[in-house]
C-alpha cells in the first residue's frame, strides 16, 4: 500500500470522529435536528425536517439513503472500503477503469430515482472530496505553520465517508460590480473574507452564492472561486474549508420554496424533489485550523479543482445525471405523443428526434469519457476530461431547448389541467368527460400533463432550467476555460499549411 493509500485509511483526528458507514433515513433526519440557522418565509426555521416546503425533499433524500441498505441497489451504489466500512460508491478511490465504470453506474442509478431532478444528490460532493483526498500532494504544497492541510483533507474525507455525511458547497462570491469581478477583485462589503486569525483558526465574514441543498445538508464546503487574481488584495479571499451547517454565525437564507404542499398527483416533482437553494452568510464565523484545506494562496486556489481532477469526477457525476434527465424528457415527449395519437406526425417526430440527438450526444460523450479513462499524476484512474467538459458545456444549451420543445408540443395542456380534487367533487363527471384524450382516460391524461407541467412550466420546472444554465458556474467563464484547454495548435498548423502551400 502506498503512503497516499495508507493516508486514506488513517484514523481521523478528534475533530473528525469515525462513523459506521452508510446511514439510514432515520439517522440522516435525526442529524439535521440541530442548531442550524435557516431562514425561510421571513422566519427562522425551528426544525428543517418538519418545515413545510423543505421537509418533503429531506424525506426523499432519506428514502434514497435507505436504498444503500437495500440489496436491489447496494452492490451498485456502495462498496466496502479497505477499513471494512461500507461506504457510498462515490467515495471509492478510482484505481482501475472498472472503478471508473462502477462510479458511473452508481451516479446513473442515483439520478434515475429523481429523473435527474434532484441535482444535488450527495454523490456529487462525495466525488469531489474523494478526488481532493486522493491528491493530497497538491494540498501539501500549501501547508503553513498552523495546519497540515493535506492531513486535514484526509481526515475530512474519512469523516464524511464513514459518517455518510450529506454535503453542500458554495464557490461564488456575490459581486457588487461586474467590472470589479471581471478584474478578479472582490468587495469586502459582500464577499466572504478573513477578518482575523486566532490560535484556534480563522474568523470569516461575508456572503457566498449559493448552497443548493444547504438547509438539508450536514456539512458545507466553502471552496475558492476560480478567478482569484494572485495579488496581495486577494489574500483575504483565498481559502478552502468545510464546516458543519450548524456552526455558530453561519446563516442560510432560502429562496421561495417550490413545494407548495400539493399532492403527488398535482405536483409530481415539486412534492418530492425540492432540494432548496440558499444564500450563505458568515457572521464572523470561526473556522478551526483542522477544517482548512487551503489558505492565502490564490494561485493554488485557482488550480484546485483542475489540478486535483475534482472537476473531472464532478463532471462525471453530472454527465451521468444529465443522461438520466435527458432520457426522462425524451420518454415524457414520447408518452405525450403516444397519448394524443400524434406519434405518426412527421413534424412531432422531428421535434422529439432533436431531443433524442441531444440525449445520445450526452451518452456518447459519457461513453467516450469512461472508455478513455487513464491514470492521472497521482496514480488514480480518471475519466477523460474533454468529453465531460463538452457535455457539461452543452447541457446548459440542450436543456432549455428541450423545455422549449416540450412547451411547443404541450401548449395549453401543460397548464389547463384540473387538480386531483376535481376528480372527487361535483365537477368529476365533467372532468372525466372533457379531459380524456385519444389513448388515455381523463385521470391518466391529467396526471401526464401535470408531470409535464412540473418539468417545463411550474416554479419547480423553471428553477430546473435555471439550474442547468448556471449550477456549474458562469457560462462565459466555463466556455473560456474550455477554449484554453482545447488543443488548438495542431489545428492552427493545418490552417498555416494551407496558406503556406505545405499541406
Ligand atoms: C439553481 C442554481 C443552483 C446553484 N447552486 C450552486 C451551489 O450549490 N453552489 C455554488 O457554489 N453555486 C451554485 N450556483 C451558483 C452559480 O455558481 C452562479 O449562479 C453562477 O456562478 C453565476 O454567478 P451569478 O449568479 O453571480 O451570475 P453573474 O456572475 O451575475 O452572471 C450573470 C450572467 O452574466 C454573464 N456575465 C457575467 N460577467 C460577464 C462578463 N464579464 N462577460 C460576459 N458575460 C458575463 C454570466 O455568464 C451570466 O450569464 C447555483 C445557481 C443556480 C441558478
Amino acid at each position: 500500500m502506498s503512503q497516499r493509500e495508507e493516508n486514506l485509511t488513517l484514523p481521523p483526528s478528534d475533530h473528525y470522529p469515525m462513523g459506521n458507514g452508510i446511514r439510514t433515513s432515520a439517522e440522516y433526519i435525526a442529524g439535521l435536528q440541530d442548531d442550524r440557522e435557516v431562514w425561510t418565509k421571513g422566519e427562522r426555521v425551528a426544525d428543517v425536517t418538519q418545515e413545510p416546503g423543505i421537509a418533503r425533499g429531506i424525506a426523499t433524500l432519506g428514502k434514497f439513503l435507505d436504498r444503500q441498505h437495500d440489496t436491489t441497489w447496494q452492490d451498485t451504489i456502495t462498496y466496502v472500503h479497505d477499513d471494512g466500512v461500507r461506504s457510498a460508491m462515490a467515495f471509492k478511490p478510482s484505481k482501475t477503469k472498472e472503478d471508473v465504470m462502477a462510479r458511473g453506474r452508481a451516479y446513473y442509478e442515483w439520478a434515475k430515482w429523481s429523473a435527474g431532478m434532484f441535482g444535488r444528490t450527495p454523490d456529487y460532493k462525495n466525488a469531489s472530496v474523494m478526488a481532493f483526498a486522493s491528491a493530497t500532494d497538491f494540498l501539501a504544497q500549501g501547508t503553513e505553520g498552523q495546519a497540515d492541510f493535506a492531513a486535514n483533507m484526509t481526515n475530512f474525507y474519512n469523516y464524511v465517508r464513514t459518517n455518510d455525511k450529506v454535503l453542500t458547497h458554495t464557490l461564488v462570491n456575490p459581486s457588487v460590480s461586474h467590472k470589479q469581478a471581471s478584474e478578479g477583485k472582490f468587495s469586502q462589503d459582500v464577499a466572504l473574507h478573513v477578518v482575523k486569525e486566532t490560535d484556534a483558526g480563522i474568523i470569516v465574514k461575508g456572503a457566498r452564492l449559493l448552497a443548493t441543498l444547504g438547509p438539508s445538508a450536514d456539512e458545507i464546503e466553502v471552496f475558492p472561486s476560480t478567478v482569484l487574481r494572485a495579488s496581495e488584495d486577494n489574500l483575504p479571499f483565498a481559502f478552502a474549508f468545510a464546516l458543519p451547517i450548524a456552526t455558530p454565525g453561519l446563516k442560510l437564507i432560502c429562496r421561495d420554496t417550490y413545494d407548495q404542499g400539493k399532492s403527488r398527483f398535482d405536483a409530481p416533482l415539486a412534492s418530492q424533489f425540492e432540494e432548496m437553494d440558499a444564500v450563505v452568510i458568515f457572521d464572523n464565523v470561526l473556522v478551526p485550523w483542522e477544517r482548512i484545506f487551503m489558505y492565502r494562496q490564490p494561485e493554488l486556489c485557482n488550480q484546485a479543482f483542475g489540478a486535483t481532477n475534482a472537476v473531472v469526477h464532478m463532471a462525471h457525476q453530472v454527465a451521468c445525471g444529465k443522461l438520466a434527465k435527458a432520457e426522462f424528457v425524451t420518454g415524457l415527449l414520447c408518452a405525450i405523443t403516444k397519448a394524443t395519437g400524434r406519434d405518426k406526425d412527421l413534424a412531432l417526430k422531428g421535434m422529439i428526434a432533436e431531443v433524442m440527438f441531444m440525449t445520445e450526444t450526452v451518452r456518447a460523450l459519457l461513453f467516450q469519457a469512461e472508455h478513455e479513462a487513464h491514470e492521472d499524476q497521482y496514480g488514480n484512474m480518471i475519466p477523460s476530461r474533454r468529453p465531460l467538459d463538452t457535455s457539461r458545456n452543452l447541457f446548459p444549451k440542450f436543456y432549455p431547448r428541450m423545455m422549449e420543445i416540450l412547451q411547443q408540443m404541450g401548449s395549453s395542456s401543460l397548464m389547463a389541467t384540473p387538480c386531483e380534487l376535481d376528480f372527487n367533487n361535483a365537477m368529476s363527471a365533467d372532468v372525466e368527460q372533457y379531459f380524456q384524450v385519444a389513448n388515455l382516460d381523463a385521470r391518466e391524461r391529467v396526471s401526464l400533463y401535470r408531470l409535464a407541467h412540473d418539468v417545463a412550466v411550474s416554479g419547480f420546472g423553471s428553477r430546473q432550467t435555471l439550474y442547468e444554465r448556471f449550477f456549474f458556474g458562469p457560462p462565459h467563464l466555463m466556455h473560456a476555460a474550455y477554449f484554453d484547454l482545447y488543443p488548438r495548435d495542431e489545428m492552427i498548423e493545418r490552417v498555416d499549411a494551407m496558406i503556406d502551400g505545405t499541406n
